[in-house]
Formats: C-alpha cells, structure tokens, sequence
C-alpha cells in the first residue's frame, strides 16, 4: 500500500483504493514513484552507487522495469537530477543523481537538463539530531534556477538516487516551479522507509 501522490509505503497489504499519507500534501511536486524500496540489494547498489559513477545492469533493468510498470505516468520534457553542492561535487567528482537521470532520460527519450537547477546551499551531510521539520527548513531554500528560460513551460521528470521524508525533491520541485515549469513528477531508485 503506497500513497497516491508521494509513494510512501504506508503498510504491507494492497490499498482497494487509493490512499493518501496526507505529509505530502504540501509538496510541490505532482506525483513522486521509486523503483523500490531502500533495502537489501537496493540499498547496497545505492552506496555503490555514490562511490563510482556506474550503474550495474540490475539496476538499469530495475529502472527500465519500474518506468515500464508506470508507463504514461513518469513523463516530461526533460530530466532533471537533483543537484549536489558545488562543493560536494568537486568532492565526489560526479552527481549520482545524474548518472540516475541519464539512464531515465535514455529510456524515455527526453534530454537530460543537469544546469539549470542548482544547489546554493551546502548542507551538512551528517544531519544527527535535526527532526524532520528542521531537515525541511534546511533545504527549503536550497535550490534555484539559474537557467529559467530552459525550465519554463517544460513538464520535468526529476530524477535522485533515495526518496526519504521528500522534503528535497519537495524543494526543487517548487524552484522549478518558481521558475514557470509545468508538471514535476519525480523518479528515485529507492524510497526509504520513515521509521
Ligand atoms: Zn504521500
């Protein structure tokens, strides 16, 4: 059972109709799918994942099944991953989020936009001790659109390797939106589980 908008799992046994976590209702994205759930094989792909820019071929089949399973649904004008700090970047040398994107964006047969959304804000990678609400406030005002005229208008597919609360996907989707875009409906590899 998933929430009809954002795609939290809200228990083991299937919904007869749609349910709504209601923590999603502020969201400033559309519609947010994973292509499963934050564990086991998954998880350890995601890891894998952040220290070398390459997809295994399970998980690009993983994506390509989970994209078919929701054909129609997961649509756009382009891909757009959810950006790292400048500082991050450099750090890491790649955006895993990108890597992500240019699979989607290769599936579906959309361009990948991976300059017009920017990170302004570097934030804390170890968040030990912020609440959910103190998370949010962080990245609220952490992303912008450097590069509008690409943006306005275009129905996005933004793409990040994990889903948690979804306040960050939240947080692009509404500088996107800031910036005319039409319709945001998110992909991530994985959507953890809210303990
Ligand atoms: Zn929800």
């Amino acid at each position: 059972m998933l929430c009809g908008r954002c795609g939290a799992l809200l228990g083991e046994k299937a919904a007869p109709m749609p349910v709504f976590c209601r923590k999603c209702d502020d969201y400033h994205f559309e519609r947010a799918f994973a292509a499963g759930i934050y564990e086991k094989a998954l998880a350890a792909e995601v890891s894998a994942l952040k220290a070398a820019d390459h997809l295994s071929p399970a998980i690009r089949s993983t994506i390509r099944k989970s994209l078919d399973l929701h054909s129609g649904k997961i649509t756009g004008d382009m891909v757009v991953p959810v950006p790292l700090s400048k500082l991050r970047r450099v750090e890491r040398g790649f955006n895993q989020a990108e890597t992500i994107a240019v699979a989607v964006a290769k599936i579906l047969k959309i361009p990948v936009d991976a300059m017009s959304l920017t990170r302004t804000v570097h934030t804390p990678i170890h968040r030990v001790g912020m609440d959910q609400k103190a998370r949010e406030l962080t990245v609220e005002k952490a992303f912008a659109v450097i590069r509008p005229n690409l943006i306005k208008d275009k129905n996005i597919v933004l793409v990040d390797d994990v889903m948690t609360s979804g306040a960050t996907t939240s947080a692009c989707a509404k500088a996107l939106k800031k910036a005319g875009s039409g319709r945001v409906t998110v992909f991530t590899l994985a959507r953890a589980v809210l303990q």
